[in-house]
């Protein structure tokens, strides 16, 4: 069986990232997204191994210890990293994994699998992005005034991506970004 592709995709706090992808598993059944490992606290309504696994510190740091991890990185005092395993396992089953990780991630993937589709996700603009991150209101003003320093620090990223696609439209943004994923399948093929 051909294995799957990998698809990274990240972009700043609060551009949208996680509609994108549910919409993007919605409308294509190959892709699978891969369930990552953090420290963080749950956001209400979050559910553990649907958004993420729920780690302590030191569970996470047993796993680094046990390279667990296909990659992992802090992002705003909190630990995150891709299970190796999960990655693997659909992969090896033909289905195209979907990542969504920071830049500090996505630069450690692009080193161990260049072939990766890399996609940064962008808001339309400055004054968009920022009333996103507010209406999400999912984070303390304290928490939201670290993400949007960490958000102007990871836009200088987006140059090292293959693509760079607006979420201005959620329907128009999946279509580009599957466009994507359609042209890499024909690529491997
Ligand atoms: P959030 O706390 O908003 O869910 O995620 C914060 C940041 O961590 C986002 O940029 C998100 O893409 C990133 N992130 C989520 N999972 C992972 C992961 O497994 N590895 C890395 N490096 N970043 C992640």
């Amino acid at each position: 069986m051909k294995r799957g592709l990998l698809i990274v995709i990240s972009g700043p706090s609060g551009v949208g990232k996680d509609t994108l992808i549910r919409r993007l598993l919605e409308v294509d059944k190959n892709l699978v997204y891969s369930v990552s490992g953090t420290t963080r606290q749950p956001r209400p309504g979050e559910k553990p191994d649907d958004n993420y696994t729920f780690l302590t510190r030191e569970q996470f740091e047993a796993l680094i210890a046990g390279d667990a991890f296909l990659e992992h990185a802090t992002y705003n005092g909190h630990l995150y990293g891709t299970f190796r395993d999960r990655v693997e396992r659909a992969r090896s089953e033909g289905r195209d994994v979907v990542l969504k990780i920071d830049v500090q991630g996505a630069e450690q993937v692009r080193r161990l699998m260049p072939d990766a589709v890399f996609i940064f996700v962008v808001a339309p603009s400055e004054q968009e992005l920022e009333r996103r991150q507010v209406e999400r209101g999912s984070e303390s003003p304290q928490d939201l005034a670290s993400r949007r320093q960490i958000a102007g620090r990871e836009m200088t990223y987006a140059a090292e991506y293959e693509h760079v696609v607006t979420n201005d439209d959620v329907e128009r943004a999946v279509g580009e970004i599957r466009q994507i994923i359609e042209d890499a399948r024909r690529r491997v093929t």
